[in-house]
């Protein structure tokens, strides 16, 4: 059944290139058949097989040689382990809580993931985050807060506290963006901070998100200036950084916290 699953999120992050590439360069996500993006020949369905069409092929055009970005088996990689990780940690898991919210919550976990990957890609490889990924993160957060106050999951308090640190975030990176001129922090930053704010829901998570970015963001800002493939001063997409900070902190946030509390109080 996992391998199943696997090759399952293998074909979807198949699907999610597409999507990323498409939306790059405005064309039909749906009509257009799968082009080599060099020849723009058309590629058949055997050479189209997630992963495996990619190592068969050895990265090239079976017809022009033109190299294949990496980016598409490393798409394909990342949804297949992502859903497998999901299958055994996520709906194991949910299933032996029995939370009422049975498939629901499992479901929207795995796409709020999916969404992460599109993000995570565009901004690293264009330096974009589509509008339409931040409206559909934006859209389905609310919807699932709005489910769980229905159920009574969430207390409206606490929707009301998450709201209110949610704006706190955005206007964090505002004045980022503002008073950095744009140089660093771009505006798609500001306004991926609202549905990550209203995912984290909480102070704690929040600070944590944010401190995590800067320490993910500097060490592998170093480490591409050790590595000379940047110059000091140059910038990075900041977006990954953030999704990458926001998913540890939505594991492990409070845990963090409670450490940074007994640090401060002993
Ligand atoms: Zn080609």
């Amino acid at each position: 059944m996992g391998i199943l699953v696997f090759f399952f999120g293998t074909a979807v992050g198949s699907f999610l290139n597409v999507l990323i590439y498409r939306s790059m360069r405005g064309q039909d996500w749906v009509r257009a058949r799968s082009v080599c993006e060099h020849c723009k020949k058309k590629i058949p369905w055997y050479e189209n097989i997630p992963l495996f069409s990619y190592l068969f092929l050895k990265g090239k055009c079976s017809k022009c040689q033109a190299k294949i970005g990496l980016v598409h088996p490393l798409v394909e990689g990342m949804t297949g382990i992502l859903f497998l990780w999901w299958y055994f940690a996520g709906f194991v898991f949910f299933k032996i809580t029995a939370a009422p919210l049975l498939y629901v919550q499992p479901a929207f976990w795995l796409f709020v993931a999916v969404i992460f990957v599109v993000i995570f890609i565009t901004d690293l490889k264009y330096m974009i985050i589509p509008d339409w990924t931040v409206a559909l993160l934006t859209i389905g957060t609310l919807a699932y807060r709005f489910a769980l106050l229905y159920k009574g999951e969430m207390q409206f308090r606490d929707f009301g506290f998450s709201l209110l640190w949610t704006f706190c975030l955005v206007s964090f990176f505002f004045s980022l963006w503002f008073f950095t001129k744009g140089k660093g922090f771009g505006f798609g930053d500001v306004k991926l901070a609202i549905p990550l704010g209203l995912l984290l829901g909480s102070w704690q998570r929040i600070l944590v998100a944010i401190f995590g970015s800067f320490v993910i963001g500097a060490l592998v800002g170093v480490f591409l200036i050790l590595i000379k493939k940047k110059k000091f001063g140059q910038t990075l997409p900041f977006g990954p950084f953030l999704l990458l900070s926001t998913g540890l902190s939505l594991v492990w946030g409070y845990a963090v916290w409670a450490e940074y509390v007994k640090i401060l109080v002993s």
